[in-house]
């Protein structure tokens, strides 16, 4: 046992010097002792007197309602040793906030680690691996969730919201496609701005009343998938912005009807062997192998994938002119410039006539969402950063299913992807 500022006259520099390894200003804190206890590192800390009998919430100092009881909590390690840090915290009696826990200096309300803990949780939460930030920091994937919904509760959202002109506003499944989240893009600034559970008109209106009046009259151009509720919300809240059709989906559409078409060729080829095992046969199990080779933009098929595609259009040209539609709309909503409308409007007449069904339906959407469309192409609403988004919070949200909470899945969202990133505590 050691009481560090009796040690002669090292005792304002270990007092220093321990604050400071722990991350908390000397100012705030006295260090009161140190023990080893077992495998791990005690320090009894106690906030100086104008840090003490403070409420959590509104920091005012509050006349006492009990002693309280002796809390713990995890901080930074000191190499291979796990620290805790021990303090005696009595409860406040605060006006406006009822009783409640009195505020140390060196953790956030209702935490179990330090802040300086929280913070390196954050950054390891964004830059590596679940398991690499759970071994690492030696505590679970999901108590790190908990953390970084902490961190990023105190994360304003002015700072997102001010000055947005360009905006898209998607759904994102989660948990096995039964649960949506909610996500709002800046188009200007490239970077997520909002994130909230549940994707319903309801949801929407939230946002335009976080945005404010005045910062919702200043969106120029608002870029949306199809969804009807979506499109009724935004002429309702923001009349004077420009809808501008998402071509990313605009894109998965057409993949969709193509998969369509696919589906029912390889019903009609199958070989009727027992199924025993489920796999396809014959043409059945080339039909099966060529899914990505279709989907993919043809400039990343590899040369097996390219084969394969060359060999639909020897055997199944009619699943040809499937994919040649379908490479075709997508060349011409994501192409900008002169000419590209027109391409938009033979693509469409093309579609209507190529006798596959799945396709004419489509081109009676597309027509549906032309204005839309045209305006996507000619505001130069680009579809990379939706398309990007999607893919970026689709591998978070796998990252995120450990966490068993949404708050956590959309705080690691926020902090990926809303130029937040957390910063390694120094
Ligand atoms: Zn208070």
């Amino acid at each position: 046992m050691t009481k560090p500022e009796n040690k002669g006259g090292d005792g304002v520099l270990s007092q220093r010097l321990l604050a400071r390894t722990l991350g908390v200003d000397a100012k705030s804190v006295r260090v009161e002792n140190i023990d080893l206890v077992g495998d791990d590192l005690e320090i009894r800390l106690r906030p100086r007197i104008a840090h003490r009998g403070r409420c959590p919430h509104c920091h005012q100092r509050c006349p006492g309602y009990d002693p309280g009881r002796e809390r713990r909590w995890r901080a930074l390690d000191f190499g291979r040793t796990k620290v805790f840090v021990l303090a005696q915290v009595p409860r406040v009696s605060c006006p406006e906030h009822g009783v409640v826990v009195a505020a140390v200096p060196w953790a956030r309300h209702g935490a179990r680690h330090t802040l300086a803990f929280e913070q390196l949780a954050a950054w390891c939460a964004v830059e590596m691996s679940s398991t690499a930030a759970a071994r690492l920091l030696r505590c679970t994937w999901r108590t790190i969730g908990q953390i970084i919904a902490r961190v990023v509760a105190e994360l304003g959202d002015d700072e997102l919201l001010e000055g947005v002109t360009r905006i898209g506003i998607d759904e994102i499944a989660y948990r096995r496609h039964y649960r949506y989240l909610l996500v709002v893009v800046d188009h200007d600034r490239r970077r997520l701005i909002h994130a909230v559970d549940g994707a319903h008109p309801t949801s929407l209106n939230a946002f335009f009343d976080l945005l404010g009046e005045e910062r919702t009259q200043a969106i120029t151009h608002v870029s949306a998938d199809g969804a009807p509720w979506i499109a009724r919300t935004v002429t309702r809240r923001c009349s004077q912005a420009i809808m501008c059709a998402d071509t990313f989906h605009v894109v998965q559409w057409a993949g969709d009807a193509l998969d369509l078409v696919r589906r029912e060729l390889w019903n009609e080829v199958r070989d009727r062997r027992p199924l025993a095992s489920r796999r396809a046969y014959g043409e059945g199990k080339v039909l099966n192998e060529s899914r990505w080779s279709l989907w993919k933009k043809p400039e990343n098929l590899s040369d097996a994938e390219r084969a394969r595609l060359d060999y639909i259009a020897a055997t199944h040209p009619r699943l040809h002119r499937a994919w040649a539609l379908k490479e075709g709309l997508r060349v011409a909503v994501t192409s900008t410039g002169p000419g590209a409308i027109a391409a938009l409007d033979r693509w469409i007449g093309w579609a209507q006539r190529c006798r596959i069904a799945q396709f004419v339906r489509l081109a009676r959407r597309i027509r549906e969402y032309r204005s839309a469309i045209v305006a996507t192409i000619e505001h130069g609403l680009t579809n990379a950063l939706v398309e990007s988004f999607n893919t970026k919070i689709r591998l978070i949200t796998r990252r995120a299913f450990g966490f068993h909470n949404v708050n956590a899945l959309i705080a690691l969202a926020r902090l990926t992807l809303a130029g937040q990133r957390p910063k390694l505590p120094t």
